[in-house]
């Protein structure tokens, strides 16, 4: 069952949106070459704590820290640790927060000084994908209209949707139904109604789409070692445009 959020709910989700595209905002000035991804993971906790929020991540199903910190061709749900980003990586972060009893869910993938071409493309295109799929975020379309439109975007650019992890309704759990995948055919799913509010979140691959996890139980990679790009945004479906609580 999609749950359906009042516009009292939805003011009260605005506020850790808003907290966490801060935090987002914030970390492009401080992901820089030298820094590592332990050290980008205290700024992210420091910064949730000090508005007086929940880390939404640390200790979801035993995630040891409050930031994913995934580099090059992880995928996502990588763990901070002693790990220095270098000179030409991609960095991508995904912060949630929590205020009082609500989510919010969003990610970024950010250059380390000066990048390749491919993998600035890579980033422009993975956002691209999200910000296509936003345009079917409205009352009259189903959910996988969305779906689609991200995959076909994403394709046409020369990258691949990994299929592994989806998107997600959000509201008082930050995983709640339905699941939003990022690639499939349009015209299915349930219809969209106001009120819905949805974690929008394209993983997209430089080479293949498939990922396998790592021994840590929790990072994700991709099967070549190509580089993985993240955008995700906590979206509210209203009665006319679409409101990006996070960003
Ligand atoms: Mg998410």
């Amino acid at each position: 069952m999609i749950v359906l959020k009042s516009k009292a709910e939805i003011d009260i989700m605005r506020v850790p949106g808003k907290v966490t595209a801060k935090i987002l905002l914030d970390l492009r000035g401080i992901i820089e070459p030298g820094i590592t991804t332990r050290e980008i993971d205290a700024y992210v906790e420091g910064e949730i704590l000090r508005h007086k929020m929940i880390p939404a991540f640390k200790g979801y199903n035993g995630f040891p820290a409050s930031t994913c910190v995934s580099v090059n061709q992880e995928v996502v749900h990588g763990i901070p640790s002693e790990r220095k980003v270098a000179e030409g990586d991609i960095v991508s972060i995904d912060v949630g927060c929590i205020y009082k009893g609500y989510f919010s869910d969003a990610a970024r993938t950010y250059p380390a000084g000066k990048i390749p071409d491919v993998a600035q493309r890579l980033i422009t295109a993975t956002e691209a994908s999200f910000f296509e799929g936003l345009k079917f975020c409205k009352v009259g379309y189903r959910l996988s209209d969305i779906s689609a439109a991200i995959q076909a975007r994403a394709e046409a650019d020369g990258f691949s949707v990994v299929r592994d992890f989806v998107g997600h309704g959000i509201g008082s759990a930050m995983h709640e139904e339905p699941q939003i995948a990022n690639y499939g055919a349009p015209g299915r799913g349930p219809r969209l109604a106001a009120g819905m509010v949805f974690a929008i979140e394209p993983m997209i691959n430089q080479g293949s789409y498939d990922i396998r996890v790592l021994k840590d139980d929790w990072t994700a990679v991709t099967i070549d070692g190509q580089l993985s790009a993240h955008y995700e945004n906590t979206v509210a479906i209203t009665d006319g445009e679409p409101e990006i609580l996070t960003l």
